[in-house]
């Protein structure tokens, strides 16, 4: 059986199960969820069983585009194209990310300054209604609204089966240069300066403290003179800072911050024992993620526990260019990392997605932070989210909202276009058998 028909086949039993059972208003997957909520979601609910979505499906390599299904990795996107010479034109950097997740959560990395958002790169998609009909939705045919409303609609519209994006060529390596920067003023020229260059790939900073900072700039690189290994010898993050040069296989550095699940992998030495002698197949953040998931249920289990010193801040904002150096001095003033990076991209959006108000062509800052930090008894919980989205909004920005945020529904609707969502929910999911965004990413039901 063709990969086409094989789709087709798994479209035809979903189909008919779901006429069958009914839906639900979340999915099944092989891979890890990457959603990040500070507190334990919901209880159970129904899911529609996805799973057997994650096939590639055709790679064109003359016209560079690829036909995927959903729920397929990047990791497995990445295997199925690299090894021809192609990669997609983002790929976020954790391996169990799959294409529909980074479409509806928006996807990053640092060559988005060259080619947008991960939703940049999509021509086509097909969608899982919440009635049970599948429909293609692309820029210019009936669906069009819909195709301009996935980004950011955290599958509130309707489920993704398959796509097709774009796909750019790339070299087997990538080499990467550091250069220590002077203040935070000097750090953001040398990446706005980076992304005049046609010679430039890759662009990302990292900040300790407004003297602590770097840029790196990457290339990919048909020849380099040494690998660096990421896995067992050297912890990314770190080795940046320590080697002016780094010379990683492509598939390395794209998913360069999976192995320690950014810089979440303890340095103690149980762990470094960890680093050297765990199997790959527990290198890797879909197992950390499950782990610290199994974790967590177990403590809360507990009869008694400790009060919590520490809190989460997973989050990742975008603003306009010229307010970046006043979001980032505000940042690092009131949030103390303890010895963890600040992560900072610049992006220069493709289109102007309904849900998630950016400007096509306009440079933007992104600065994404993925780590604990200790808490403020007397401000409350999730103090340092709550500021930094507040002034990520009063700078004209916009948040990502894979992760928690506490803002009402009146400011919400706002800032997330609420007037053009409730008209595509009224047409694409009148009975509201899917839960709204607003529910969904800030009440945290599912
Ligand atoms: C620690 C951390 C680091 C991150 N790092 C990066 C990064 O480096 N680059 C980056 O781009 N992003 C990053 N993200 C954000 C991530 O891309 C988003 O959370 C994304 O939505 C995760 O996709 P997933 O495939 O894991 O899907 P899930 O986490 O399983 O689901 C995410 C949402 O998408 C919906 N969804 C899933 N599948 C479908 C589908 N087929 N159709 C419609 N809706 C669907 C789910 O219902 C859910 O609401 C990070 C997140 C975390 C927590």
């Amino acid at each position: 059986m063709s990969n086409a028909d094989a789709f087709a086949a798994r479209k035809a039993t979903l189909v008919a199960r779901l006429a069958a059972e009914g839906g639900g208003a979340g999915i099944r997957k092989h891979s890890s969820s990457n959603l990040f909520r500070y507190r334990p979601r919901g209880g159970a609910h129904a899911a529609i069983d996805l799973r057997d979505f994650n096939h590639v499906l055709r790679m064109d390599a003359q016209a560079r585009t690829l036909e995927v299904e959903g729920l397929a990795t990047y990791e497995a996107i990445v295997d199925a194209t690299l090894p021809h010479g192609f990669v997609p034109l983002i790929t976020p950097e954790l391996k169990d990310i799959t294409i529909a997740g980074a479409t509806v959560g928006i996807g990053i990395e640092s060559n988005c300054f060259r080619h947008g958002f991960v939703h940049d790169g999509l021509l086509e998609a097909e969608v899982l209604l919440a009635d049970g009909r599948i429909v293609t939705c692309a820029p210019d045919n009936d669906h069009a609204d819909l195709f301009q409303a996935l980004p950011n609609s955290y599958g509130t519209l309707g489920y993704i089966l398959r796509v097709s994006m774009k796909l750019m060529p790339a070299a087997p390596y990538v080499h990467l240069e550091t250069t220590p920067c002077r203040g935070v003023d000097d750090f953001l020229a040398t990446m706005q300066t980076a992304t005049r260059r046609d010679d430039v790939d890759f662009i990302e900073g990292m900040a300790y403290s407004g003297k602590r900072l770097f840029v790196t700039i990457a290339r990919f690189s048909d020849a380099v003179p040494r690998v660096d290994d990421i896995l067992r010898e050297n912890i990314f993050y770190k080795l940046v800072e320590r080697q002016r040069d780094v010379c990683l296989t492509t598939k390395d550095y794209l998913f360069r911050y999976d192995p320690e699940w950014f810089w979440n992998i303890p340095e103690s030495w149980p762990y470094r024992l960890f680093r050297r002698l765990a199997p790959e197949s527990m290198r890797r953040s879909g197992f950390y993620k499950r782990y610290s998931v199994f974790k967590n249920r177990l403590l809360s289990a507990l009869p008694w526990r400790a009060r919590e010193r520490e809190e989460p801040l997973i989050q990742d904002w975008e603003v306009p260019w010229e307010k970046a150096a006043e979001l980032m001095r505000f940042a690092m003033s009131e949030a103390d990392l303890s010895g963890k990076p600040w992560i900072a991209t610049p992006i220069r959006p493709g289109r102007a997605p309904t849900l998630y108000p950016v400007a096509p062509g306009e440079l933007y800052f992104n600065l994404g932070c993925y780590c604990q930090v200790r808490k403020r008894p007397e401000k409350g919980d999730y103090y340092y989210t709550k500021v930094i989205d507040r002034k990520c909004f009063d700078l004209g920005g916009v948040k990502m909202l894979y992760s928690s945020t506490f803002i009402d529904e009146d400011e919400f609707n706002r800032i997330y276009n609420g007037a053009a969502y409730s008209a595509l929910k009224s047409k694409y999911d009148p009975e509201g058998k899917l839960k709204t965004l607003y529910e969904k990413c800030v009440l945290r039901n599912v």
